[in-house]
């Protein structure tokens, strides 16, 4: 019994080894899948966290760079705009010439009423009694300099000095402009003045000019050349004022050559003129004729003459406003 008890003993006991064992190889095939687990978990996330950071770095430029762009496409008119605000900044002025058009047009060469009231009309006769060889800058930031005031040319025949005919032009300029409404602004109205070319333009700039004439006269070694021509300005510098100062020159020049029966050369485009490169209001600067030509020498100091020449400027000075 003692036998039969122990081998009963021993059974149990391997049952219960087997038991244990199958138990415990169980628990380490969980302990395995919860490892595989965790590794698979482990996995995922990194899986997930790449494919996030790599699209969204993708995804970033590609729209980023769709927009910058767009952006400095933007950006870019809006810089090419900054000239047109200046150049809308003439057409207002234009603006306020049709306001007393209708009845200026017609009467302008009867110079009946007062078509250019609220208008400031600049006059600059050039040059003055003494030059002034000291320089200037030609424009604002250059580095290019020209004289502060040129002696001018005067009569081959007469012996005249060109500032005077300018002025005695410009004075009856004066008088005609005053009488149609203008305010008038001179740069001299004398001949002993010291006033640089870039003084002049500044004088008028601060006067807020709607329109500055500049009058002189010309020469050439050839006696044979004559005719009048008007000088505007074509410079960068002065981009905001050259389409309004290229029609008034226009319609100067030819009002003046009906009046005196002058040869019309017609427009110079200028970049080289200081009195042009540092205005900031419409210019243009008329030449009125030859005085190394006979015939516009002797005309050109003449007092009826220079009354013609003045009443031309002013008629093309009221055609531009009217
Ligand atoms: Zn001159």
């Amino acid at each position: 019994m003692a036998l039969m008890a122990s081998k009963k003993d021993t059974i149990t006991v391997r049952k219960t080894i087997k038991s244990f064992v199958i138990l415990i190889a169980a628990l380490m095939l969980l302990g395995a899948c919860g490892q595989a687990a965790e590794i698979s978990t482990a996995a995922q996330p990194s899986q997930t966290a790449p494919s996030v950071s790599p699209s969204e770095s993708q995804a970033a430029p590609t729209p980023i760079v769709t927009t910058r762009p767009d952006n400095t496409q933007t950006a870019q008119p809006s810089v090419t705009d900054e000239p047109s605000p200046s150049a809308v900044t003439t057409p207002p002025k234009t603006t306020e010439k049709p306001a007393q058009p209708s009845s200026s047009r017609p009467p302008v060469s009867a110079a009946s009423g007062t078509p250019l009231s609220g208008i400031v009309i600049g006059i600059d006769p050039g040059h003055q009694a003494h030059a002034n060889s000291e320089q200037e800058p030609v424009a604002p930031g250059s580095d290019e300099t020209k004289k502060k005031v040129s002696s001018g040319t005067q009569g081959r025949f007469t012996g005249v000095a060109e500032y005077k005919v300018n002025l005695q032009v410009g004075l009856k300029l004066k008088d005609l402009l005053t009488g149609l409404g203008a305010e008038v602004v001179m740069t001299r109205e004398s001949n002993d003045v010291n006033i640089s070319n870039k003084e002049r333009a500044e004088m008028m700039n601060a006067a807020g000019a709607d329109l500055v004439i500049r009058i002189h006269c010309n020469g050439n070694d050839d006696q044979s050349v004559h005719g009048a021509f008007m000088l505007v300005p074509s410079n960068d510098c002065t981009s905001s004022i050259n389409d309004a100062s290229k029609k008034a020159g226009r319609r100067i020049i030819d009002a003046f050559c009906a009046v005196t029966g002058a040869k019309n050369l017609g427009l110079q485009a200028r970049s080289d003129q200081t009195g042009f490169n540092w205005s900031t209001v419409p210019v243009c600067n008329i030449e009125m004729g030859y005085m190394t030509n006979e015939d516009e020498d002797k005309l050109l100091v003449s007092d009826d003459y220079q009354t013609l020449c003045a009443q031309g400027i002013a008629n093309g000075i009221a055609d531009y406003f009217g």
